[in-house]
């Protein structure tokens, strides 16, 4: 059986390029499309996407949703709200903590076995990326450690050297 440590993969990639069963968006409330990776992931999900989303009717911070892929690799699309980081004394640790385990209950219901996250909230939100890491990966060890009997893999999406330094130091913490 495979540990924890190794079924979480760390990559550096554009997310949307990927051929995982579900990538993650780090959506804003109205689930209509903004900058940073949720403006990548609409633009090659297509615009079947954005009125998909428009049914949903937004989502609040800490929440998780579901959408089809559409013209992505990946079959489904998991959105969901990180806090925008206000100095971390409006529980923006929790409502992050909150973004990957809502994220998993919905891959769970779904059957998805792969699924990839980009760094929650540590871009255009403010949260700063070692603290971000470091919740993502203490959440991904947690949900892999109570499924050890399921075949799941994460994949922990980097955006730049610098986020790729940060979930290995962060790697090395928890392990
Ligand atoms: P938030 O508003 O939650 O901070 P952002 O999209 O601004 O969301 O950033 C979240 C993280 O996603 C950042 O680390 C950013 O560098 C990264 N990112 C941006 N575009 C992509 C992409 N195409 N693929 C993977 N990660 C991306």
């Amino acid at each position: 059986m495979q540990t924890a440590s190794a079924r979480i993969s760390l990559v550096i990639a554009d997310i949307t390029k990927l051929d995982a069963d579900a990538i993650v968006n780090a959506a804003n409330t109205s689930l209509l499309g903004g900058g940073g990776v949720d403006g990548a992931i609409h633009k090659a999900a297509g615009p079947q996407l954005l009125e998909e989303c428009r049914r949903i009717g937004g989502c609040p911070t800490g929440e998780a949703r579901i959408t089809r892929g559409y013209n992505l690799p990946a079959r489904w699309i998991i959105h969901t709200v990180g806090p925008i980081w206000r100095g971390g004394v409006d529980g923006e640790d929790e409502l992050l903590a909150s973004c990957y385990r809502n994220s998993f209950t919905l891959s769970e219901r779904h059957g998805i076995k792969s699924i990839a996250f980009p760094a929650i909230s540590a871009g255009v939100y403010g949260f700063p990326m070692e603290r971000a890491c470091r919740i993502a990966l203490r959440e991904m060890k947690a949900f892999l450690e109570k499924r050890s009997e399921m075949e799941t893999e994460i994949i922990a999406v980097c955006f730049s050297g610098s986020a790729y330094r940060c979930y290995q130091d962060a790697m090395q913490e928890l392990w």
